[in-house]
């Protein structure tokens, strides 16, 4: 029996998801978040409540394990690189520093020509006026967004007049692309050229926030091909170990764009859990923790449905589903309007 510990820097359902599939694989994890109420701490084996940058507290958790991986971008660079001096720390620390900067992020992907929305840097207010090209936009944060925070549609000029925000923080204004579709592609990368690659998934949002995810995506071969072999560049170029998700755009002419990349376990790929013989979860921690890579099996075609806010109430008073139907309650003990509360796959 392996005797591995795993540490996981963020406690949210995908340190949970991620602290279950290690248990699985006999693997202990130390979830380790600056959120008390984390809900990761009712998955995994030992919890540490502490900032990012407290030192100590980083140092118990690097002793305490063998190897360290995260679960959101969001983790200080240099917290990430400092525990890498110590202990292996994967994805290594400068993927996720490209990563988290949304520019730094696009401009790497354009450099290996891969199509992404148009996007401009904004360090003023007044850098907007003269980019009326670039609307109907949205202007986007360079780091810390996520579920559509930090993002604000400007459909004309003058839009901008309403903005109270502070442009220190660092904005890219983005063209709006008329959507026909989005999907995502999950790739687990184990080395040099050795992956496995979860078909593309066809996803919705609302109100920017992942509403439904689906299997197989109702898209063309050309797309499909293209995205699986966008999504192999950007790992292969990353040299990236673990599991990656690639978000990307259809427009209505059939333009395939890379929206963002998640260097982490995503949303759209929970279904993997009751689809695949092997979840996204279970080969992040395979390639982290150097284990046997096992060929990806498909068990059934898949729609995951996300429980936000309120939604996730009935089900925890009246858990009955089909056959066909897992439920996932993150045991988040506030319910609050807008947050992810759980998910629904259901196999068809
Ligand atoms: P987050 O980091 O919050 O996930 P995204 O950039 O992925 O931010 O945006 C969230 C969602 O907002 C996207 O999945 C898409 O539905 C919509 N969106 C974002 N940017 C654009 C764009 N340039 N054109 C059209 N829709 C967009
Ligand atoms: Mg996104």
């Amino acid at each position: 029996m392996s005797e591995l510990k795993l540490g996981i820097i963020g406690g949210g359902q995908l340190g949970s998801m991620l602290s279950t599939a290690a248990k699985n694989l006999n693997i202990k994890s130390v979830v380790y978040s600056d959120d008390k109420d984390a809900p990761a701490q009712k998955f995994c084996d030992e919890f540490i409540f502490s900032d990012y940058n407290n030192k100590e507290k980083i140092l118990e958790l690097v002793n305490k394990v063998d190897v360290i991986t995260y679960e959101f971008e969001n983790i200080p660079f240099e917290t990430l690189n400092e525990i890498n001096k110590l202990k292996p720390v994967l994805p290594k620390p400068s993927v996720n520093r490209l990563i988290q900067h949304r520019l730094a992020e696009k401009d790497f992907i354009n450099k290996l020509n891969i199509r992404t929305t148009r996007y401009v840097s904004i360090e003023k207010k007044s850098d907007i006026e003269t980019l009326e090209d670039f609307l109907p936009g949205i202007l986007k944060t360079t780091t810390m967004g996520y579920d559509g925070k930090g993002q604000y549609p400007l459909k004309k000029i003058e839009d901008i007049k309403s903005l109270n925000i502070d442009f220190s923080r660092g904005y890219i204004l983005e063209k709006l692309v008329k959507l026909k579709k989005e999907i995502s592609v999950i790739i687990t990368r184990f080395g040099n050229h050795s992956y496995e690659i979860y078909e593309p998934i066809e996803n919705t949002h609302q109100e920017q926030i992942l509403k439904l995810s689906k299997i197989p995506a109702d898209i063309n071969k050309k797309i499909l091909e293209q995205s699986i072999d966008w999504a192999k560049s950007i790992a292969e170029e990353l040299k990236y170990i673990g599991t990656l998700c690639v978000e990307f755009f259809i427009d209505r002419n059939e333009n395939l764009y890379v929206n963002e990349i998640a260097p982490r376990v995503h949303n759209s790929g929970h279904l993997t859990i009751n689809a695949y013989n092997i979840s996204q979860f279970e080969n992040h921690i395979r390639a982290v923790c150097n284990l046997e890579k096992i060929p990806l099996k498909k068990i059934s075609n898949a729609k995951m449905i996300n429980l936000i806010g309120k939604e996730i109430i009935q089900y925890r008073e009246n858990p009955k589903l089909n056959e066909n139907e897992f439920l996932f309650d993150y045991q988040k003990t506030e319910v609050k309007e807008k947050r992810k509360m759980g998910h629904i796959t259901t196999l068809i």
